[in-house]
């Protein structure tokens, strides 16, 4: 079969790998129909060392269960499926309190042995906990939106749980790639009275205000702190989703939080610390967040986006086929696509 592959840093070349198949009992074989590129994965397109052996890419993908192992019970041959980041048995102590990325027996896609979903079929590990049926057929409209849970629309949910988004709050997004619209989305979803979303691309800000941001701060650094202040009657906000992760955007996700508020940080850190700031001890600040358990928010979002409540599937501004994916690397990480769609 063939997958995606990166070698180094702009590098990524599509090659032919080992089959994928099953291994073992409580495992699916899923042959791929849609996957997307991450912006995630331009950090090592960015920084990756060079290797001979490369690095299996992709972590979102929705696909056809082909084969299933003998233990297997929820999911079928035949059955199209969504796939979350991270798989996970569903049953361990973790993953009974909804917290899946810390699976006792899971893991991550494209290492470890474990396929990519960016490639023709995926082994998928444990099954009955990672993937969720979806009652549509394979070439539904709706592809985009559901094949968002997989990542960036959990991921946006989780960072405004993390922030304790609610009613009446108001709320700053620091970023606007896919995951901070994602962001925008699920902060209208649960409430919010006002979202300031903090991004200097016009294509996404339009994107964001569709989705539901009332404020834009294209400004950066103290400049942005002390405009969102200025639409905040000076408070800072309520909650502040951190959908970057490098450290000047951390910084200033902690610098426009109110006095008891909180930031959800789900932009993957660049640096082992978090860069501090010390009035966020002194105006009771509240830091959260980490990997979405994915998992846990699809049954929750699946409705919104069957209904057509939501439609974070929109963050797909490009589409492209497995052959085009090295052009979907360049092209997100130029800027000129927020998220790249693979059609297989
Ligand atoms: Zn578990």
């Amino acid at each position: 079969m063939r997958a995606t592959v990166m070698y180094g840093a702009g590098d990524v070349r599509v090659k032919t790998v080992p089959d994928a198949r099953l291994i073992e009992r409580t495992d699916a074989l899923v042959t791929v129909t849609r996957a997307c590129i991450c912006g995630s994965d331009l950090w090592p397109y960015n920084q990756m060392e060079h290797t001979e052996t490369g690095q299996r890419m992709g972590h979102e993908f929705i696909g056809i269960v082909d084969a299933v192992g003998s233990d297997v019970r929820t999911v079928k041959v035949g059955d199209l499926v969504v796939a979350p980041f991270a798989w996970s048995d569903g049953t361990c102590v973790f993953c009974q309190e909804g917290l899946h990325t810390s699976c006792l027996h899971g893991g991550w896609w494209a290492r470890d042995g474990i396929d990519g979903g960016q490639g023709e079929a995926v082994r998928v590990p444990q099954a009955d906990g990672t993937l969720v049926i979806l009652p549509v057929g394979k070439d539904d409209a709706l592809m985009p939106s559901l094949l968002t849970l997989s990542d960036v629309m959990g991921t946006g949910h989780h960072a405004a749980l993390a922030a304790r988004v609610g009613p009446g709050k108001t709320v700053a997004v620091v970023g606007d790639g896919a995951v901070g619209l994602c962001g925008v989305i699920a902060a209208k979803r649960l409430g919010a009275e006002q979202i300031i979303i903090l991004g200097r691309h016009p294509d996404r800000i339009a994107l964001a205000k569709e989705f539901g941001a009332t404020d834009v701060v294209s400004e950066r650094g103290d400049d942005a702190v002390e405009r969102v202040r200025e639409l905040t009657n000076g408070f800072g906000a309520h909650s502040v989703l951190e959908c970057v992760g490098h450290g000047q955007a951390t910084v200033t996700a902690l610098s426009i939080a109110r006095p008891g508020g909180a930031v959800g940080r789900v932009g993957l850190p660049q640096q082992e610390s978090i860069p501090t700031k010390l009035t966020s001890f002194f105006d009771n600040v509240t830091i959260g967040g980490g990997p979405a358990p994915a998992r846990a928010y699809i049954e929750e979002l699946l409705p919104d986006v069957l209904e057509g409540r939501i439609e974070p599937g929109r963050v797909f501004d490009r589409v492209t086929n497995l052959d085009g994916v090295p052009d979907g690397y360049r092209a997100m990480n130029e800027r000129e696509a927020i998220k790249v769609l693979i059609e297989f």
